[in-house]
C-alpha cells in the first residue's frame, strides 16, 4: 500500500482497505468532501436542490421555535452572527456605493439630448 496526498490537506495517508481508491483522509476531509459535494450537487441538479428546500422547510415547520431558542441559548454565538451580518451589510453598502457612482459617471454620455443646441 503507498501513501498519497489527500485532496484537501495535501498530507500522506494511508487509504483504506475497503476502499482502495480513497481520496481524501480523515473526518474533517471527508466532512469537507461531503459538504463540496453537496454544494455542487445543489447548484447542478435542481431536482436535488429542490428536494433539499423542502426538507428544510418540512424541518423549520416541525420545530418553529428552534432557530429562536438558538440565539438566546448561545449568546457568543448570536453576537458572533451579529458581527458577520453587520459586514456583509457594509461590503453589500460599498457595492451599492460603487455601482450608483458608476451609473452617475455614466450618465453625462449616456443621457445627452438628441438636438439640444
Ligand atoms: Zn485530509
Amino acid at each position: 500500500m503507498s501513501d498519497c496526498p489527500c485532496r484537501y490537506c495535501l498530507q500522506p495517508f494511508q487509504p483504506s482497505r475497503f476502499r482502495p481508491d480513497q481520496l481524501v483522509c480523515r473526518s474533517d476531509c471527508q466532512r469537507r468532501r461531503r459538504r463540496d459535494y453537496h454544494r455542487r450537487k445543489i447548484e447542478a441538479d435542481p431536482v436535488y436542490a429542490q428536494v433539499v428546500r423542502d426538507s428544510r422547510r418540512k424541518w423549520c415547520q416541525a420545530h418553529p421555535d428552534y432557530q429562536k431558542n438558538y440565539w438566546q441559548t448561545h449568546p457568543q454565538a448570536a453576537q458572533c452572527n451579529r458581527q458577520r451580518q453587520w459586514q456583509r451589510d457594509q461590503k453589500r453598502r460599498v457595492q451599492n456605493l460603487v455601482k450608483n457612482n458608476l451609473a452617475v459617471a455614466r450618465k453625462p454620455h449616456t443621457a445627452e439630448p438628441k438636438g439640444a443646441n
